[in-house]
């Protein structure tokens, strides 16, 4: 089926991660004398020390707060947290893949009691439940797996460290970091790069567990070792070789966000794109926003139902062929649904247009 091209987005990128790198982005990388060279010396180190000083501003860090980054993503940072960051037990709120994820690496490690954890269904959110045994509290800021965007705040006063999975939410969601401890994400969703890097925006507190942990007998991998990963980050290093790719992907689309008005722009836009596709489904009668109460629906990954006579394997397949990506459900949810990313790099008239396309093929196919 060929959808007209008056319905098609210019950008057909819509995927949760990978997600839309700009052109211009990409134009940098071309141009960058960077790649190649050592990243131990003056270069590299620049660009590291950019990307740092760009995400503390653009996540309105309070002055004694660091930004830290090592190799392999968020989900080497759950097994690094476990190892770092957990002292005796931690507790979780877990309401999708993701969070369950980081649950589950705790739960499973020896030198740690097993994890507290309270569980929401799928559309739902959970918060951890206040433990006086619980030296960590953590869930994510938005389950991508399902489109829910949680509260960030702290659930209990006292020494347990708040840490926050903000891989598709930040840079683009406004939060309070005074309220976390660790606010960590990798750089391919909202922030227009590739992967396997992570980043965290770490509180004093959690600067000193870590250094407190790594002082005792546990024995920690080097690679998982977040002291050697603070030390790293203060020299604008880390401990084995970046992509620098990455980087400068990262650091260009950084400076497009504060250019543009930084989290406060982005909120604006990504809310723009997924209002616009809430309001969308909820005037289908063939569509349905996934998740019930609006309160939790995510400003940057929209998830919609359809009806049964709407398969959204024969819909998304025809979008493929037509240019448009990726806007599958997360597989493990199996649902008949769209999972749409409105990123700050995706332009809501292109989000206006996949509308139009959508309702042209399910026209076409009913
Ligand atoms: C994508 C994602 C991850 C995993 O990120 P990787 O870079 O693949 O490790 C973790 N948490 C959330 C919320 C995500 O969206």
């Amino acid at each position: 089926m060929r959808i007209p091209p008056e319905f098609l987005p210019r950008d057909g990128r819509f995927g949760c991660g990978p997600s839309l790198v700009r052109p211009e982005s990409l134009d940098r990388l071309c141009h960058s004398r960077r790649l190649g060279t050592s990243h131990r010396q003056g270069p590299v180190r620049q660009l590291v020390g950019s990307v740092r000083a760009n995400i503390a501003t653009l996540l309105g860090a309070p002055a004694d707060y660091e930004v830290v980054l090592g190799n392999g993503g968020a989900t080497a940072f759950w097994d690094a947290a476990t190892f770092s960051l957990v002292e005796r037990q931690a507790a979780h709120g877990t309401f999708g893949e993701f969070s369950a994820k980081f649950a589950k690496a705790t739960d499973a490690a020896p030198f740690l009691a097993p994890s507290l954890i309270t569980t929401a269904a799928p559309g739902g959110c959970a918060l951890p439940t206040p433990a006086p045994e619980a030296d960590v509290y953590a869930w994510a800021h938005n389950e991508t797996s399902t489109g829910v965007l949680a509260p960030v705040r702290r659930i209990v006063d006292g020494p347990a460290l708040t840490l926050i999975d903000a891989t598709s939410a930040a840079g683009a969601v406004p939060f309070d970091p005074a309220a976390t401890d660790v606010y960590y994400f990798s750089p391919q969703k909202n922030l227009g790069s590739e992967g396997g890097l992570w980043l965290a925006l770490m509180s004093p507190r959690a600067i000193e567990r870590v250094g407190k942990l790594a002082a005792t007998d546990r024995w920690i991998p080097e690679f998982l070792s977040l002291q050697l990963a603070i030390e790293n980050s203060r020299k604008d290093q880390t401990l084995n070789t970046p992509a620098i790719a990455t980087l400068e992907l990262l650091d260009a689309h950084l400076g497009w966000l504060l250019e543009s008005g930084g989290l406060a722009w982005a909120a604006e836009r990504t809310r723009e794109s997924s209002g616009h596709l809430y309001a969308w489904a909820e005037a289908r009668e063939f569509a349905q926003p996934f998740v019930a109460d609006a309160a939790l629906r995510s400003p940057v990954v929209v998830t919609i139902d359809l009806s049964d006579d709407v398969p959204a394997d024969s819909v998304n397949a025809i979008l493929r062929e037509n240019g448009i990506f990726d806007t599958f459900a997360y597989r493990k949810l199996a649902r008949n649904q769209l999972r749409i990313a409105t990123f700050p790099a995706v332009d809501p008239a292109d989000v206006r247009q996949l509308t139009r396309a959508i309702d042209y093929v399910v026209e076409q196919i009913r």
